[in-house]
C-alpha cells in the first residue's frame, strides 16, 4: 500500500553519478502521410511501430528506442493524429515546437514527390528559429529520377535534403549517419546536482491545479500566455527558489500556454507530458482530490512509470475534500495506484497553501532513492541470505540459483541478478520488494532483470 511521506524519514543514503546517462532524442516530424511512421518503422526495424492505413488513427506508443551503428537513441514519432482536424497550422506549429523542446536533434520529413506546402514551411520556419539540430528527409525518393524532386526542398532554408525511401529503405542509412553525426558529443547534461538544478516535471489533466501550484511556489500571480507567442523563443523552464535550493520546473510555458484550449488536444496533452518527463529527473503527478480519478490521471502515471522517473504523486483541492470522507478517500486511493505502491504521497492544497511545504522534502527523498546505489558486496551479502531463507520455486525438477546480482544502474535503479536458470516473475517481484524494504527506495521505480547463464 501507500505510505503517506512522512518528514524526518532517515534518507536512502548517498548516491552516485549516473552511469547510464539519458539517451539523446530524435524526434521525427512533419505533415501527416509524408512517410514519418514508415520512416520509423524502417530505423527501429519493424520490430513495434504501426503503420496505420487509416489516415488520422491516433497512435498512442510514441517513443522508441532505437540504435545505428552502435549508438543509441531515443526515436519520438510524432505523427499519431488526425490531418483533417481544424486549426492545421496551429497543431502543425505546435507539434513542431513540442519536438523542438524535447528532442537533441528533429528529423524532418518532406514529400519529396509533393515539394514544399505551407504546412511543410510552417514547421520548417519554427525548425529554423529553434537552433537545434535538423536533418532533413526527402522522402519517397524511390529511385534516382526522383532524385532532382528532392533538390528543390533546399528552398525550406534547413541546409541540405537527403533523399531517402522510408518505403523501400533506400539511403537511409545515410540519413542515420546524418542523424548520428548531428547526435550531441556526450550525452545531454540533464542530471546530477552539480550539474545545475534538479529538474522537475509537474504532470496532470487539465484544471488539476497545476498552474495554481506553481504560483503558490513561485509566490507570485502569473500571467497567462498567449498560445501562438509560445512558439518562438519564451522561457520554456522556470527556475524556483525552494527549501533554500533552487529547482528547474520544466516546461511550464506548456502549463501557462494552457493546452486544454485546444480542442481534442489529448495528443498533444500526452505528447507534452512525455517531453517533460524526458526533461525531468523527478515527476510530480497532481490529482484532483475532490474528484474521482479518471483514466486521463492513470494514463499519466503509466507514462511516469514507462519514464523511469522518480515519482510524487500531490494530491490537490485537499481543501474541498470533507473531513468525513478523508478516511475512505484515502482508501480509495490506495486501492487505484496499487501499480505504484512505492510513489510518495502528499495531500495538498495549492489554494490555501496546506501542506505545500511537504512537496518538496517528498521530491528530495525520491531523487535520493532514485540515485541510491547498493554496493555489490552488500547486496550479494543480501540476496544470499535472503534465497537462503526463501530459495526460488523449482522449475522443471531444477532449483535455479542467483550465481551473483550487480546493480547495472542508479536513476533509475536497475538491478540484475545472473542466475542459472528461470526465476519465475513472482519471485522477481519477491525480491525487487526486498531489495525495497532493505535499501529504502521510496519514491524510485525499481527494475529487476534476470540473466540466465546456462
Ligand atoms: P505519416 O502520416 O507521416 O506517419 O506517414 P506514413 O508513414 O503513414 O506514410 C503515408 C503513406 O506514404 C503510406 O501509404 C506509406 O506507405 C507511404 N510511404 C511512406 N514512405 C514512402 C516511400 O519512401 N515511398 C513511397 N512510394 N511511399 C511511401
Ligand atoms: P491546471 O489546468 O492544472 O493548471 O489548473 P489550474 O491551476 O488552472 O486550476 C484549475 C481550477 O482549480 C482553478 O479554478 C483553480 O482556482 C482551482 N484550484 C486549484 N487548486 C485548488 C485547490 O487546492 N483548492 C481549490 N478549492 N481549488 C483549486
Amino acid at each position: 500500500e501507500l505510505a503517506e511521506f512522512e518528514e524526518g524519514e532517515p534518507g536512502a543514503g548517498a548516491g552516485e553519478a549516473g552511469d547510464s546517462g539519458p539517451l539523446p532524442v530524435v524526434a521525427v516530424v512533419g505533415r501527416p502521410n509524408v512517410g514519418k511512421s514508415t520512416l520509423v518503422n524502417r530505423i527501429i526495424g519493424r520490430r513495434e511501430a504501426v503503420v496505420e492505413d487509416v489516415p488520422g488513427v491516433t497512435r498512442d506508443r510514441v517513443t522508441y528506442e532505437a540504435s545505428w551503428r552502435g549508438r543509441s537513441f531515443t526515436l519520438v514519432d510524432t505523427g499519431g493524429w488526425d490531418p483533417q482536424a481544424t486549426g492545421m497550422a496551429l497543431r502543425i506549429a505546435e507539434q513542431a515546437q513540442i519536438a523542438v523542446e524535447l528532442a537533441d536533434v528533429i528529423l524532418f520529413v518532406v514529400d519529396a514527390t509533393v515539394g514544399v506546402t505551407d504546412a511543410d514551411e510552417a514547421v520548417a520556419q519554427v525548425l529554423r528559429r529553434s537552433g537545434k539540430p535538423v536533418v532533413l528527409a526527402a522522402n519517397k525518393v524511390d529511385d534516382q529520377r526522383m532524385e532532382l524532386e528532392a533538390s528543390a526542398l533546399w528552398s525550406l532554408g534547413i541546409g541540405e535534403p537527403m533523399p531517402v525511401s522510408a518505403l523501400h529503405g533506400r539511403s537511409s542509412g545515410d540519413l542515420l549517419d546524418a542523424v548520428l553525426d548531428a547526435l550531441p558529443e556526450a550525452p545531454p547534461q540533464r542530471f546530477g546536482a552539480e550539474r545545475g538544478p534538479r529538474r522537475v516535471a509537474l504532470v496532470g489533466r487539465p484544471n488539476v491545479g497545476k498552474s495554481s501550484l506553481l504560483n503558490k511556489l513561485a509566490g507570485e500571480e502569473r500571467v497567462l500566455v498567449d498560445p501562438m507567442a509560445g512558439t518562438t523563443r519564451d522561457p520554456v523552464d522556470e527556475l524556483i527558489e525552494l527549501g533554500g535550493k533552487t529547482w528547474r520546473f520544466v516546461d511550464t510555458a506548456g502549463i501557462r500556454r494552457r493546452d486544454r484550449e485546444l480542442k481534442g488536444a489529448d495528443f498533444y496533452a500526452s505528447m507534452r507530458t512525455r517531453a517533460a518527463l524526458e526533461r525531468s529527473e523527478v515527476a510530480v503527478v497532481l490529482i484532483d482530490a475532490s474528484e474521482v480519478l479518471t483514466e486521463q490521471d492513470l494514463r499519466i502515471i503509466s507514462l511516469v512509470i514507462e519514464s523511469g522517473r522518480c515519482m510524487v504523486v500531490a494530491f490537490n483541492k485537499w481543501d474541498l475534500v470533507d473531513e468525513d470522507r478523508r478516511y475512505y478517500l484515502e482508501k480509495e486511493i490506495d486501492r487505484q495506484l496499487v501499480r505504484v505502491p512505492w510513489a510518495l504521497r502528499v495531500n495538498i492544497s495549492a489554494k490555501t497553501g496546506r501542506h505545500v511545504d511537504r512537496l518538496v522534502p517528498a521530491i528530495e527523498r525520491a531523487l535520493e532513492s532514485w540515485s541510491t546505489r547498493v554496493p555489490t558486496a552488500r547486496l550479494n551479502a543480501f540476496l544470499t541470505e535472503l534465497v537462503r531463507a526463501t530459495p526460488p520455486p523449482v522449475r522443471g525438477g531444477k532449483q535455479p540459483k542467483i550465481l551473483f546480482a550487480t546493480q547495472a544502474a542508479v536513476e533509475p535503479p536497475k538491478f540484475v541478478l545472473f542466475t542459472s536458470g528461470f526465476l519465475e516473475e513472482t519471485y522477481r517481484r519477491f525480491i525487487e520488494r526486498r531489495i525495497r524494504e532493505e535499501f529504502g527506495f521510496a519514491g524510485s521505480p525499481v527494475f529487476v532483470t534476470m540473466k540466465i547463464r546456462e
